[in-house]
């Protein structure tokens, strides 16, 4: 591999610090490759804002998001992965290699491995801007604590929004939890859990027409879908969990992506395109979750190490 340091400046650029930018930057420098991992916020992506997971393996005690991701920092940094914290501007080809723009810098790197996570999806309904931080979240875990003895919704039907409504019954005395539709999409062990759950209630097939306040959020007008009607409910505080929109704002005109956005890769992880590979919420899957973040990671890595090696002798001298 030291042919590969003189050659550029890195082996394997990682774009994304969650856990599967974390676990790729962990196998690739393991493996002996140069390894930086780009990223513009926090180490550790969205799971950096759970406050309980529950099924990640090895972790037999419910433990928090922050705490895995600063155990796969770590680890990663043990294993000489340099973490670089500025914003990837623009990623193009040049030959085999691909140039790196940052704000501040160039960088040139053999693989490029995308990791670049996922961001909630609006409501995009009136009022939701407008008081956005005034009752509106996206993050139970940051804000729940305001909502002590209150009273809160949480909008969807999905594992984040039925989690995220039972993690906000330790502080709001009752939490409605509004879906769209008449059955939960969430997985079944979590629905039993909110099913028997005295603080929420369940509106089912019901979207929020309107946010309403002044200085504060105070109401919602919702619309019942089956009975064709509008009826108001008076809260404190609304979180909305309706989805994740893929961040794929540098590949979108590179890259193949499903019909949502999503990045398509083969088995070994690998895009359409020769030394670009991707990992993590932002790819095509059927299961978003972290231990499925880091198995793409590791693949992601491996495959990258292999595709470079096979390649060795087409980089320019
Ligand atoms: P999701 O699974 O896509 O669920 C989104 C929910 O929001 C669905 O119930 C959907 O309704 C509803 N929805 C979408 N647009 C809406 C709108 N405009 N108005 C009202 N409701 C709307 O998203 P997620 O819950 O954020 O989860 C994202 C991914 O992360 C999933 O793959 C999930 O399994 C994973 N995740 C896993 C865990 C865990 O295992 N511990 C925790 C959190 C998230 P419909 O059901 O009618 O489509």
């Amino acid at each position: 591999m030291d042919s590969l340091r003189k050659e550029t400046r890195y082996d394997v650029a990682i774009i994304g610090g969650g856990p599967a930018g974390l676990a790729a930057a962990i196998y690739a420098a393991r493996g002996a490759m140069s390894t930086v991992i780009f990223e513009k916020g926090l180490v550790g992506g969205q799971i950096l804002v759970t406050a309980e997971v529950e099924n990640y393996p090895g972790f037999e005690e419910t433990t928090s998001g922050y705490f895995i991701v600063e155990k796969m920092k770590n680890q990663a940094l043990k294993f000489k992965s340099e973490i670089i914290q500025e914003e990837v501007r623009a990623i193009s080809p040049e030959g085999l290699c691909k140039i790196i723009e940052t704000n501040n810098n160039i960088y040139r790197t053999k693989a490029v491995i995308f990791c670049t996570g996922a961001h909630p999806r609006k409501l995009l309904v009136p009022g939701e801007k407008r008081f956005t931080g005034k009752g509106v979240s996206y993050c139970a875990t940051c804000d729940g604590a305001l909502y002590r003895n209150k009273t809160v919704a949480v909008i969807g039907g999905g594992d984040s929004a039925v989690e995220e409504a039972l993690f906000l019954t330790k502080f709001a005395q009752k939490v409605y939890l509004i879906h769209r539709r008449d059955k939960l999409r969430a997985v079944h062990a979590i629905q039993q859990k909110a099913f028997n759950n005295k603080k929420i209630e369940i509106i089912w097939d019901t979207v929020v027409q309107e946010i309403e306040g002044d200085s504060i959020i105070k109401n919602l007008i919702l619309f019942n879908k089956k009975e064709s009607k509008t009826t108001n409910l008076a809260i404190d505080g609304i979180f909305i969990y309706v989805g994740i929109i893929p961040n794929n704002d540098l590949v979108e005109s590179k890259l193949d992506l499903d019909p949502q956005g999503f990045i398509i890769t083969d088995d070994s992880r690998h895009t359409n395109i020769p030394g670009f590979f991707a990992a993590g919420d932002v790819i095509h899957k059927v299961l978003r979750q972290v231990v499925t973040a880091v198995s793409d990671g590791a693949t992601a890595a491996f495959s990258a190490e292999k595709w470079i090696e096979e390649n060795i002798d087409n980089f320019p001298q």
